[in-house]
């Protein structure tokens, strides 16, 4: 039986998530045998600091489809984002968080709503996100600047699952962000500036189990912030 895509890249960033890769790997490596023809995986090891990199490298010993991608030092979820994305090498392209907090099955309803809707990228958005609160106003404030600033209304910027084609990624290629958050937001600016059509999807969300998260961080949300005014600026 044919499957549901014919090629699909998948990466994950991963910055100290020895705890948590091995997991995921299996999960992505396992929807991605039974939903397409061809496949790779990248793990971007984002500097860590724990064993992260041995980690992937026992993974990747046993599969030919797993590639590793390091960074000497940490560089941000911006950066990661960024090795993964112009590293890929098939049409289609897809990214999960490697700290568990999604499941790759999931991909099945992305891949069909882009064969119903013929969308460049299908987004996805948080049925409940299982954070803080604190964090979801946070998102919210954050949004809300995005919108005001760059026009841009989704559901959840910054939700990390995604696919998106390759002929997106090739009409980008510059994205200028590092350190921070906003990285999603420059994509999906730029993708919108070239009529890219987008679609957004559900998708469930559950608590990391292990490792630390960085995303309420005040270097990445001040960093996010100095990102957000200099595309602001450069595009005012
Ligand atoms: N990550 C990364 N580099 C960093 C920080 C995070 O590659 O400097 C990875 C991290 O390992 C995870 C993903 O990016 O797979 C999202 O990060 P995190 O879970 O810390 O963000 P949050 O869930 O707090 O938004
Ligand atoms: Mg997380």
């Amino acid at each position: 039986m044919a499957k549901l895509i014919k090629e699909l890249s998948v990466f994950l960033p991963a910055y100290n998530e020895a705890e948590n890769l091995e997991k995921t790997v299996a999960n992505v490596i396992s929807n991605l045998k039974r939903v397409a023809d061809k496949y790779e995986l990248i793990i971007v090891n984002d500097g860590s600091k724990d064993t992260t990199q041995k980690v992937a490298e026992k993974l990747a010993a046993k599969d030919k489809n797993i590639r590793i991608i390091s960074h000497p030092v940490n560089r941000g979820y911006g950066a990661a984002f960024k090795s993964g994305l112009y590293n890929a090498k098939y049409d289609w392209i897809s990214f999960i968080d490697a700290d568990g907090q999604f499941n790759f099955e999931e991909i099945d309803q992305f891949i069909d709503t882009e064969q119903r809707t013929s969308a460049d990228l299908i987004i996805g958005y948080y049925r409940e996100r299982r954070v803080t609160w604190l964090r979801k106003l946070n998102s919210f404030a954050w949004q809300t600047v995005v919108d005001v600033l760059f026009g841009l209304k989704v559901r959840d910027i910054d939700c990390g699952f995604k696919l998106i084609s390759k002929t997106v990624v090739d009409k980008i290629p510059k994205l200028e962000s590092e350190r921070g958050a906003f990285i999603s937001s420059e994509f999906l600016i730029k993708a919108k500036k070239h009529n890219f059509k987008i679609e957004q999807i559900p998708v469930h969300h559950y608590p990391r189990k292990a490792g630390e998260a960085t995303g309420a961080k005040l270097n990445v949300i001040i960093k996010s912030f100095v990102d957000l005014f200099k595309l602001w600026k450069k595009l005012s």
